[in-house]
């Protein structure tokens, strides 16, 4: 019998806000421990909690590129828990009416199942509003020390529904996920540092059954390759299980890196009731139109219809659209270069290579990136010419990235402009024919390979500068004659 996994997924992104959600204490990650706390933040008693603006904002930002239907009127209702990074003794969230319900985005999902692209729309369950808990951090010697301060700052948790039919499909969703929020501005997407945490809701039924099997929850899949391989691992094991006509439990289970497995943290019998109730200090969040209207012109081109156009407009493949789009503002660089020297492919060849490189290498952003789009422009208009050669062209780059140069700037500078006069050129490659004349022989008693060794050296000799079309022609020339 094949059986099909049926996956979901729990996203928490914590909100690009400067303040918290409830007060008015920094949001700004890496302060001394405790630092940035208040006594509303501390769960003082008798400290009351006044709603960001900001983090509705960002929340509504994000459910109307979701594609969800908003709630206009929102309420926040406690979720109460014991925990010790949780001074409050409850979370503020929402229960039964949250900032927005029943989204849909559709993905191409493009190389994943044999090369063919495929569409496929995933469903979102809810997106709603609540306040972070605070960090515990277990010392070496056995000590647990809290750290308070992302007590309060904002996170929208974003809840799909059960529409992932493999790792790939979850996998794609959470990226895409991790894209619009980028757009948005609302999130940063730092899985490392938790302000992107997912969790993944797993089953296994036969294939073509209608119903769910009993799930399990993985908690904190804090990289992409931990949640395809946590996701793989509990799809196997879940198959395995059940094949041999055992039962799955109904519990929560922990990426193990070490082990390379997903182990049970705890089980069905120590859910926890969290007994939601109204939060009693804050006021519905009413959404008035004027302000909807504000919002949603603030959103930008999504990323998946961004791709889709740069492949229509630019004439791009799907790899070099999907990477292009990574972030809004490679995609306006690569924009912004098109439009100064309308050759959208070979800037896309440049922007995915040589310069992701140096970014990388530099650990710097596309929005500090020393080559401007402008002279990024340039530098392909002049291979276009034939004032540079390509090979030329990567060196004039790397040295565009060092110094903020213009192209134009480099070439003339450093004496770089490719050699395209056939006196010039005739001279060198005579000088070289000279020099190697066992080769010359050998070349007209057949060994015709050594082409390759003669354009060799006249490319050495002129330090690669070179037009290698005219070089082969002149060689040809003088190769095939006396
Ligand atoms: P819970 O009551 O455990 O919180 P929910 O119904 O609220 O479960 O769903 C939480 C997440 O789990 C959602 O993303 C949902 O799509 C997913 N989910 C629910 N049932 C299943 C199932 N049988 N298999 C896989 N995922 C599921
Ligand atoms: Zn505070
Ligand atoms: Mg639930």
């Amino acid at each position: 019998m094949e059986f099909e996994p049926v996956i979901g997924l729990e996203v928490h992104a914590q909100l690009l806000t400067k303040s918290k959600i409830f007060c008015s204490c920094s949001t700004k990650y890496g302060a001394a421990p405790n630092s940035n706390t208040c006594p509303v933040c501390l769960g003082l008693p008798g400290a009351l909690p006044v709603l960001n603006r900001e983090a509705v904002a960002m929340a509504v930002k994000a459910s109307l590129a979701l594609g969800c239907r908003l709630n206009l009127k929102s309420i926040f209702a406690r979720k109460n828990y014991f925990y010790p990074d949780l001074p409050k003794g409850y979370q503020i969230s929402q229960y039964d009416c949250p900032v927005a319900e029943d989204g849909e985005v559709e993905l191409e999902l493009s190389g994943l199942e044999n090369g063919i692209s495929k569409f496929k729309k995933f469903r979102i369950n809810r997106l709603h509003l609540e306040d972070d808990a605070g960090k515990s951090i277990h010392v070496p010697g056995g000590d647990t020390r809290v750290n308070l301060n992302r007590t309060g700052v904002p996170l929208a948790e974003i809840v799909t529904e059960a529409d992932f039919r493999s790792s790939n499909e979850a996998y794609a969703f959470l990226s895409y996920l991790r894209r619009v929020l980028l757009y948005l501005e609302v999130c940063d997407g730092n899985m490392d540092e938790g302000s992107l945490r997912c969790d993944a809701n797993i089953s296994v039924r036969p294939l073509g059954d209608s119903t769910f099997g009993t799930k399990t929850e993985i908690k904190n899949l804090n990289s992409f390759r931990f949640l395809r391989k946590a996701l793989d691992y509990e799809i196997e094991r879940q198959i395995g299980a059940v094949r041999k006509g055992k039962r799955i439990e109904q519990e929560t289970r922990l990426w193990d890196e070490a082990s390379q497995t997903t182990m049970t943290m705890r089980s069905k019998e120590e859910a926890h009731d969290y007994r939601y109730f109204p939060e009693p200090d804050l006021l519905p969040v009413v959404i008035p139109e004027e302000w909807l209207d504000e919002l949603r012109n603030e959103i930008p081109e999504l990323p998946e219809a961004r791709k889709q156009r740069f492949i229509a407009q630019f004439g791009l493949d799907k790899e070099s659209a999907l990477l292009l789009t990574q972030s809004r503002a490679f995609a306006d660089y690569f924009e912004e270069a098109v439009s100064h020297c309308r050759r959208p492919v070979a800037i896309s060849n440049w922007m995915s290579g040589d310069l992701t490189r140096d970014l990388k290498r530099d650990n710097l952003d596309i929005r500090e990136c020393p080559v401007s789009p402008e002279n990024l422009a340039e530098l392909v208009k002049l291979v276009d010419k034939g004032t540079i050669s390509g090979k030329i062209a990567k060196d004039v780059f790397s040295k565009m990235f060092e110094s903020g140069d213009e192209p134009g700037q480099i070439v003339s500078r450093e004496g770089l402009k490719q050699i395209s006069s056939a006196d010039q050129l005739t001279e060198i490659v005579t000088a070289v024919l000279e020099a190697n004349s066992d080769k010359v022989t050998a070349y007209r008693n057949g060994k015709l390979g050594l082409i390759g060794f003669f354009v060799g050296q006249v490319m050495r000799e002129t330090k690669g500068q070179a037009n290698p079309k005219l070089v082969n022609q002149l060689l040809g020339e003088r190769l095939g004659s006396e």
